[in-house]
């Protein structure tokens, strides 16, 4: 049995981790009895400065073929993230319809957070993003362009569709962990969209009486994943509320090189994509220093998306231990001096 995988290396660390951690996958399948048949797509920034696009007009309908897409970073100092966003990221998780982002935080054993007197296991909570639109729509405009009447309008669009399904997805993970959700929101100020979203959540809680709800305006939010982390479970919250809380998430449990995340595709059967949290990170790119274990992990929640639940577990049980044993080599950003390569051999020993 083989899966079918479209491989996106992409931009900065985004290839070196993919590249470094690829034969370590390769391993594990086989040695659980399953194959993966990658698809190299060389899409990115290097592809938009030599050709003007990130990716081929076909570009979709190459990835519908695929059971599982796995992808490493997009952006690139000469070229507008707006431009490697829209050019690749967003048109994925759009047209394949990843409707929820789901994006783990987990302080391990082992590893360090910012926060004081925080150690392994008392952060873990998980993020439900919404993940297609909100205040990443693709719509709005621009207007009288250099003079200085000049106007920008961007627009916030959010489907009862669309938010139904991010919601419901966070209330099943809430059933399945402790019954709490935190409902993230701004809706005293975005009294339209937001109070929108606080209806849908009012109505899907009906059918989860089993879960408390919390509410919280985003700015709220911010301050208590620094506060209080260890209080929150699931976490649902809009496109952009997500994508800023994940960062913090990232980072009040270790690094954003711990991070991993999944664009899930719940409706057909498009492909769903695996991705680290972080992005192609231009400040430490080529230096080979690139923390590779969010990509891991996010391989992990590829494998259990996939079935294949046993080889993903055994992954995040390695990354875990390895992060715990003290004298295991780590990257600089968790306090080490060892290089990508080395934390993927030292892993690779571990499986
Ligand atoms: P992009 O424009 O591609 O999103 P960015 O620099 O805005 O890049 P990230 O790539 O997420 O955002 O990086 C944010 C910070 O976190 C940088 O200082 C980067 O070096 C650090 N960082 C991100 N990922 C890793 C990693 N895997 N290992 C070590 N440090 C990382």
């Amino acid at each position: 049995m083989a899966y079918e995988i479209a491989l996106i290396p992409g931009d900065g660390i985004g290839e070196e981790v993919l590249t470094a951690v690829r034969p370590l996958v390769d391993d594990l399948a086989a040695s659980a009895g399953f194959g993966l048949d990658y698809t190299d797509l060389d899409w990115g920034s290097e592809r938009y400065l030599a050709e003007g696009a990130m990716m081929p007009e076909d570009g979709i309908e190459t990835l519908r073929s695929h059971d599982a897409i796995l992808l490493g970073a997009v952006g690139h100092p000469d070229v507008p993230d707006h431009v490697t966003l829209h050019g690749l990221m967003l048109p994925i998780r759009k047209r394949l319809n990843q409707q929820v982002c789901k994006r783990p935080a987990t302080l391990l054993e082992g590893v360090e957070s910012p926060l004081r007197g925080y150690g392994g296991g008392d952060v873990d909570l998980v993020v439900f993003r919404e993940n297609t639109e909100g205040e990443y729509a693709d719509v709005g405009g621009r207007e009288h362009r250099g003079f200085d009447h000049e106007v920008a309008v961007q627009s916030a669009v959010y489907t009862r569709e669309g938010t139904e399904t991010v919601v419901r997805a966070a209330f099943e993970a809430a059933a399945d962990r402790e019954g709490y959700l935190t409902n993230v929101t701004k809706s005293n100020a975005q009294a339209h969209g937001m109070v929108f979203w606080d209806d849908v959540v009012r109505e899907v809680s009906e059918d989860y009486p089993g879960v408390d709800v919390e509410r919280l305006l985003v700015d709220a939010a911010a301050m208590d994943f620094v506060r209080r982390p260890e209080e929150f479970d699931v976490v649902v919250a809009s496109n952009l509320f997500g994508d800023v809380l994940t960062d913090l998430g990232a980072i009040v449990t270790g690094s954003l090189g711990l991070a991993p995340s999944a664009n899930l595709a719940l409706d057909g059967d498009a492909p769903s994509m695996f991705e680290p949290v972080h992005g192609s990170a231009p400040d430490i790119a080529g230096e080979g220093i690139a923390n590779p274990l969010a990509t891991v992990r996010s391989v992990a929640m590829l494998l259990d998306h996939l079935g294949e639940s046993a080889a993903g577990t055994r992954l995040e049980d390695a990354v875990a231990d390895q992060l715990a044993d003290p004298d295991a080599p780590r990257t600089p950003d968790l306090g080490g001096d060892a290089g990508t390569d080395a934390v993927v051999a030292a892993l690779r020993e571990r499986l």
